[in-house]
């Protein structure tokens, strides 16, 4: 066992290992699954305590002897299935994946239902659970989604009242629908309009969230990268290199510093112009980025420098790579306006050594690169090993 283990007393404890496991078990293996079976669960509780409820009032003679049955056999499988879908995953990438839209049309029913089987004296209660189907939804649906519950469960209680006062007065006196229905009335559009506006300030925060994230992402992308090229900007590539500096200290990790310039650019600009220049060093970023290893890094240093970090990478491989640029570059046009430029470049190839800091590394590439451009351009110099 590693010492990172070790260190962790919960990777140790039997009791603690077979609690987790159960858990992960009931309520899924990811902290929004979780979140999703907990609420299922509660919901499903909560059903069975009403159905309980029920079986104690039909005791009593307070509601159709055959409802609570109904209940029982109704809510089971349809809280089964809703749980199996949920904790299974299936539902992850649902636009509604805690299915609250169907919980909530199962529940209008329910509802309704109890409220139709219920004694004529006793049935106003379970308006008091649309209410506690209107908060649940607050917090997770659309402002379309809260109206439609709200308007739903108004037009189903308020068809209940009036078909069955009509149908059988007996057991649904006009008079108490009527007081029941002008109660609904007062309280369920204020309760609907609350949800509505519930939903859209959530709606709002999470828009908003995103558009921060967003916002954070680009500012990000800015400040380490370059704007022309779209490669690691100098600064970045320097935090990069640092980076390497401690792995190599710490794990031994050796890694290549190359240093490109391109060859002759000025006449480039001189002869084709600024834009065509710009074309060049941005689409020689791109051939470099596609002829480089994913692990390398390549930035832009300077106006048409370039610095590779080739970590774990041989002297042999590095000229390899470089070689493997060097005749992409001879088949690529750099220029839509101008297909026949042709761009070459020299380049300057250190290897990091324990002996030497960061910046002579980089010192050591330059060197390199120096003597490849007075050697006649278009080649790839290696820097002496540094002496001990
Ligand atoms: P050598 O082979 O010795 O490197 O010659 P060179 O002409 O490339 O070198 P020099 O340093 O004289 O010129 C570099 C040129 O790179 C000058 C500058 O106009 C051009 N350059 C630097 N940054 C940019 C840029 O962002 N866009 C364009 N179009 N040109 C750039
Ligand atoms: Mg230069
Ligand atoms: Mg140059």
């Amino acid at each position: 066992m590693s010492e990172v283990q070790a260190l962790n007393p919960k990777d140790d404890d039997p009791i603690l290992n077979g609690v987790g496991k159960l858990v992960a078990l009931i309520f899924g293996p990811d902290r929004h699954t979780r979140s999703r079976t907990a609420a299922i669960l509660m919901c499903a509780l909560m059903y069975m305590i009403c159905c309980w409820a029920a079986f104690y009032v039909a005791e009593l003679g307070m509601i159709r002897p055959f409802a609570p049955r109904l209940l029982l056999v109704t809510t089971v499988p349809v809280y089964a299935v809703l749980y199996a879908l949920i904790r299974s995953g299936k539902t992850r990438h649902f636009k509604d994946p805690a299915l609250m839209i169907p919980q909530n049309i199962f529940a209008l029913l329910s509802i309704s239902f109890a409220y139709t089987a219920l004694g004529p004296y006793d049935r106003g209660v379970v308006m008091v659970l649309i209410a506690l189907v209107m908060v649940f939804g607050m917090y997770t649906h659309t402002p379309k989604q809260s109206a439609l519950v709200g308007g739903g469960a108004m037009l189903l209680l308020g068809l209940s009242m009036g078909v069955l006062s009509h149908i059988d007065p007996a057991y649904y006196p006009p008079k108490f629908e009527l007081i029941r229905f002008e109660l609904m009335v007062g309280t369920l559009p204020p309760l609907t309009f609350t949800a509505y506006q519930i939903s859209t300030w959530r709606n709002r925060l999470i828009k908003q969230r995103r558009e921060l994230k967003l916002a954070l992402e680009q500012v990000q992308q800015l400040a380490t990268h370059d704007s022309l090229t779209g490669l690691c900007n100098r600064r970045h590539m320097q935090d990069k290199l640092e980076n390497c500096v401690g792995r190599f200290d710490r794990y031994g990790e050796r890694f290549t510093a190359v240093l490109i310039d391109l060859d002759h650019f000025k006449q480039v600009n001189d002869r084709h112009g600024h834009r065509v220049g710009d074309d060049c060093l941005s689409n020689f970023a791109k051939a470099a980025v596609t002829v480089l290893r994913d692990t390398d890094t390549i930035a832009r240093w300077g106006g048409e420098e370039f610095l590779i970090l080739m970590p774990n990478t041989s002297q042999d491989k590095t000229t390899v790579a470089l070689e493997r640029l060097r005749t992409a570059l001879a088949d690529t046009a750099l220029s839509s306006a101008v297909p026949a430029l042709r761009v070459t470049f020299s380049a300057g190839v250190a290897v990091h050594d324990s002996v030497t800091s960061l910046s002579q590394t980089l010192e050591r590439a330059d060197q390199a690169l120096y003597q490849a451009k007075a050697l006649g351009r278009d080649r790839v110099e290696m820097a002496p090993p540094v002496k001990r």
